[in-house]
């Protein structure tokens, strides 16, 4: 039976040293500025841009929304990053994913100034984390890292296998983990059997977006088990990529869902907004 690892707890006490961090900021005249920016109608989009507003709201950082048609152009989505990045009151700048297809991500996503870029995906902050040198490090591997430390787990020598390799969570998840001295495996769409790899693993990090479509037989006796995916099953019910009965059985270790990563990753997006205000002081 595994030990369940709690990332509502784990948020919940970060987000508290983010509040009396905040507040020690803004009697020196520091008020951290988050600037969210959605651009049109995804309704997934819309409830993860409020869930930010308001944890931004509630430990202190001041938060900035901006709403934009579907229609926007690329240039004047360009042109307020631009403006947003010369503002001094914004430490950080995100732009909520997916983008209307009329719209080069990649270009929007290279506009955000290095500095500013809390979620982590500018090349340049990728290129530091690929040199083992990281500045913003995004947000949800970020986050798994935290989980893993906050259980005393030390990663030197061992297996992890990551099953996921976007450029959001499997590819710098498994960066992160190499920086932290373990052998790590990435499993993706052709990889070939993946039940073998998976069940070679201290540690097994599933990002993949199939509900429970890694099986708790492939858990290694004692190995601890990461679940980042969210997947929703019928109305209401959210599943991982992990299937949770059979792993928690195996494991030593093991993260829900919900209730794991996910409320990991704001948090962490509210750290990179505070380090971010805190290097403007000095
Ligand atoms: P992507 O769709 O970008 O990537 C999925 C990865 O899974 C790809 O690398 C893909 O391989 C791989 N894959 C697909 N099918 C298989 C398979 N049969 N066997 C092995 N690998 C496979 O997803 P994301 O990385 O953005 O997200 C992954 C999951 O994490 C989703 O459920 C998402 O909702 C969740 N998520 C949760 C967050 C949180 O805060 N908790 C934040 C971000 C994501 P290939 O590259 O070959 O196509």
């Amino acid at each position: 039976m595994a030990r369940v690892i709690d990332g509502k707890a784990i948020a919940a006490k970060i987000r508290g040293e983010l509040t009396v961090t905040v507040a020690d900021l803004k009697t020196k005249g520091v008020v951290p500025g988050l600037a969210v920016v959605l651009v049109g109608e995804d309704p997934a989009s819309k409830v993860y841009v409020s869930m930010k507003e308001k944890a931004c709201s509630d430990v202190g950082i001041f938060s900035d929304e901006y709403k934009l048609s579907a229609e926007t152009s690329e240039a004047d989505l360009l042109s307020l990053i631009a403006k947003l990045n010369a503002d001094p009151k914004i430490h950080g700048i995100l732009v909520q994913l997916p983008l209307p297809k009329h719209i080069d991500t990649e270009k929007v996503l290279e506009a955000i100034s290095p500095d500013k870029d809390v979620d982590g995906f500018h090349p340049y902050n990728v290129g530091r984390l690929m040199v083992g040198k990281p500045t913003f490090q995004p947000c949800t591997p970020y986050g798994v890292m935290i989980m893993m430390k906050e259980i005393g787990l030390d990663l030197t020598g061992k297996s992890v296998v990551v099953v996921g390799r976007s450029n959001i969570v499997g590819k710098p998840v498994a960066l992160m983990c190499l920086q932290q001295h373990a052998t790590v495996t990435i499993c993706h769409s052709r990889t070939k059997n993946l039940a073998d790899v998976v069940r070679s693993a201290d540690v097994v990090i599933a990002a993949v977006g199939i509900p429970e479509m890694i099986k708790g037989d492939w858990i290694k006796e004692g190995a601890v088990v990461i679940d980042v995916g969210v997947n929703r099953v019928g109305e209401k019910k959210l599943v991982g990529d992990v299937e949770y009965a059979a792993a928690f059985e195996r494991a030593s270790a093991i993260t829900p869902v919900p209730g794991g990563v996910g409320p990991m990753t704001i948090t962490m997006l509210l750290y990179n907004t505070v380090e971010s205000a805190k290097k403007q002081k000095r």
